[in-house]
């Protein structure tokens, strides 16, 4: 089967990986139908992720339909299944306190363990789960990246003209902001790209949109950085109300801020990673099984894996929302 493989950081190519024939125990095959690219996919691929080990297969949004099990698994062949994809071990600390995104021992697909850029894929079936009929593969895809913003804004309250500023528009601001709308939040969302702000203004036309200038001296009862950017914290936090929180998704290496500001302020700053499995996978899937919850605007374009290179070029653009590779043929 073809897959892609990165040998090292900058060095990625399509080829002919070897198939496994025999499933042990719980594995489902998974033929692939979509993978989204996302972030930390790039992140490995520039050689920027710490713990990122090579040559590595890329990917872990993946989606797609079963085709064998193995002895002992439950699940059905021809059922469509998203992918869970970043292990836990129910053993340590963090995992018995029910906090299985930060467990001790855990393994992300296609950062240390090897991902599913590829035709066919092998897995656990305890990381999988059934994508329910009525969701379109197009909106199914976006179960994992949406299940970091469910986790993430678990943290805070939002109800009705709670303010809300969103900084970064790429894949996860706009899943935030879709999330925050649907809770009838009054929205900013900031970027600096022109283009992508104009973008949310024709498809929320109740959302205000600035550049991070535009907004200086304003105040946000929440702000959620998505953008991971040293100069997006540092001006998040300036725009957080007294008594409000901050919500950090991006990953920003460093930065420098006022402490004083946040004590004296009493500003709650809540760090947030991935998603507790698979609890907020379910949440994920039934918020996007909403008629009402649209996301056409998150994916901007759907390209054939055998594209992969232009594909990570457009991905690593900034200019898009979600890239995705197609693997399915029509
Ligand atoms: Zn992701
Ligand atoms: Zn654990």
């Amino acid at each position: 089967m073809l897959g892609l493989l990165l040998n090292k950081p900058g060095e990625l190519e399509l080829k002919e990986l070897p198939s496994t024939t025999i499933l042990q125990d719980n594995e489902v095959k998974i033929k692939l139908i979509y993978g989204g690219i996302c972030g930390s996919d790039l992140s490995v691929f520039k050689g920027r992720l710490a713990h990122a080990t090579y040559p590595i297969c890329p990917g872990h949004e993946l989606i797609g339909t079963i085709i064998e099990v193995g002895p002992n698994s439950t699940f059905e062949i021809g059922k469509r299944v998203v992918v869970m994809p970043n292990s836990y071990c129910d053993e340590c600390e963090n995992c018995r306190k029910g906090r299985r995104n930060i467990c001790e021992n855990k393994k992300s697909l296609g950062v240390n363990i090897d991902g599913g850029f590829s035709e066919e894929f092998i897995i656990s079936e305890k990381y999988v789960m059934l994508i329910p009929d009525e969701l379109p593969n197009e909106k199914a895809v976006l179960i994992e990246p949406f299940a970091v913003i469910v986790h993430a804004l678990e943290k805070v309250l939002i109800t009705k003209d709670t303010t809300v500023a969103i900084i970064g528009c790429g894949t996860e601001g706009l899943l935030a902001m879709t999330l925050a709308h649907h809770l009838n939040a009054s929205i900013t969302g900031i970027d600096i790209n022109k283009e992508k702000l104009e973008k949310i203004r024709n498809f929320f036309p109740n959302i205000q949109t600035g550049l991070p200038e535009d907004v200086k001296g304003e105040l946000f009862d929440i702000v959620i950085e998505t953008a991971g950017a040293r100069s997006s914290f540092e001006q998040g936090v300036e725009l957080v109300k007294p008594g409000g929180v901050m919500v950090l998704i991006g990953i920003v290496p460093e930065a420098t801020i006022p402490i004083a500001h946040v004590v004296r302020k009493e500003i709650t700053l809540f760090g947030s990673i991935i998603y507790n499995a698979p609890c907020d996978f379910q949440k994920s899937i039934d918020y996007l099984k909403e008629e009402s919850f649209k996301v056409d605007q998150i994916v901007s374009k759907i390209y054939h894996f055998s594209d992969y290179t232009k594909a990570y070029e457009d991905a690593t653009s900034g200019n898009y929302g979600k890239i995705l590779l197609k693997f399915k043929e029509e």
